[in-house]
């Protein structure tokens, strides 16, 4: 029987501000609305993952939001610290202390930044989205493939499990997908660091934006299969593809990432995550939904993971995975 795997997880994300404007997104909020989560709060939501039995905490936030002067003196005032990155890192350290995993995923941060969190990270993560240059991207600076491609492979570099993947739908062209694949594929082949590519269906009711059908969808799942090495996990969001999720199986898909009974799909808000008995049912007997950590099993390594990590791993019981 093939084994399907997930991880359940709490989705916080730290604030919607964000510097880039991509077309597509339901996410940003501007300066003076935005959320901006404190620690406190922060730590009553890990708290309550705890005891709901989630072993991943997932972190985000809007791109670069301390580039705005007058984010970074609201964002003082408010929790105190002088960085998302700052608090994030605190974030992380208790969500360790009391049993969670973080994978975090702060859009394009800088290497020294990316160093700090590695070590309180089981695995983090960046959307490649696409190599393409297209017109959703004009007003989004740190979507340009190339600081993308690198940040990626800075990723590896440093020696972090790492999560990444394609937006499909957002003005790229087939081969343009074709690409993408093939440079991720290439910086897995470098650095060895890629857990799972996300093949992520974009769902925007805006102006331009088509989305893909799901011939299309299933065949570019296939292509994954074809161009990602094996160990490479291909996965979709569940949320996004309920009704034709054993096509998407059937096309190459072995992971449907994060799940999450607590909090909402903060990106696609209106799409609410199944819950896992719906997706037992529709799944079983063909296929067995089994539950991984945010680290996949073949990454619990001491080579790819930091000594807080390890810590709170072999507290739980958790260093050679569940
Ligand atoms: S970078 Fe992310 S949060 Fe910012 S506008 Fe684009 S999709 Fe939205």
């Amino acid at each position: 029987m093939k084994v399907i795997t997930y991880s359940k997880n709490i989705f916080i994300p730290i604030t919607d501000f964000c510097i880039n404007d991509c077309s597509y997104c339901k996410f940003r909020s501007d300066l003076e609305t935005a959320r901006i989560m404190k620690l406190e709060q922060i730590k009553s939501q890990l708290f309550a993952a705890k005891r709901a039995g989630c072993k991943e905490v997932l972190f985000s936030c809007g791109t670069q939001p301390d580039k705005s002067v007058k984010f970074r003196q609201r964002f003082r005032s408010e929790t105190g610290y002088n960085s998302v990155v700052e608090l994030v890192t605190a974030a992380c350290q208790k969500a360790l202390e009391i049993g969670l995993i973080p994978h975090t995923n702060l859009g394009v941060i800088d290497f020294e930044a990316l160093e700090i969190l590695a070590e309180y990270n089981g695995s983090m993560g960046l959307m490649l989205e696409t190599t393409a240059e297209v017109a959703a991207h004009y007003h989004s600076p740190t979507k340009d493939p190339n600081t993308r491609l690198e940040f990626i492979a800075q990723a590896g570099q440093l020696k972090i499990p790492f999560t990444t993947g394609l937006l499909v739908g957002i003005g790229e062209k087939k081969e343009d997908r074709v690409k993408s694949l093939q440079a991720l594929c290439d910086l897995h082949n470098k650095y060895g660091h890629l857990q799972e590519v996300i093949i992520q269906p974009v769902k925007s009711t805006k102006k331009g934006f088509a989305g893909v059908s799901l011939v299309q969808l299933q065949q570019l799942i296939g292509l994954a299969r074809e161009i990602m090495p094996s160990e490479v996990a291909i996965q979709v969001p569940p949320n996004l593809a309920i009704e034709n999720l054993k096509g998407l199986i059937e096309s190459g898909v072995s992971d449907l990432g994060g799940i999450s009974s607590l909090t909402d799909d903060y990106i696609n808000p209106e799409y609410k995550w199944p819950q896992l008995e719906q997706l037992k049912n529709q799944l079983e007997p063909e296929y067995q939904l089994q539950e991984r950590l945010p680290i996949y099993s073949h990454f619990l390594q001491e080579e790819w993971l930091r000594r807080p990590v390890q810590v709170s791993l072999q507290r739980e019981g958790w260093q050679n995975g569940l």
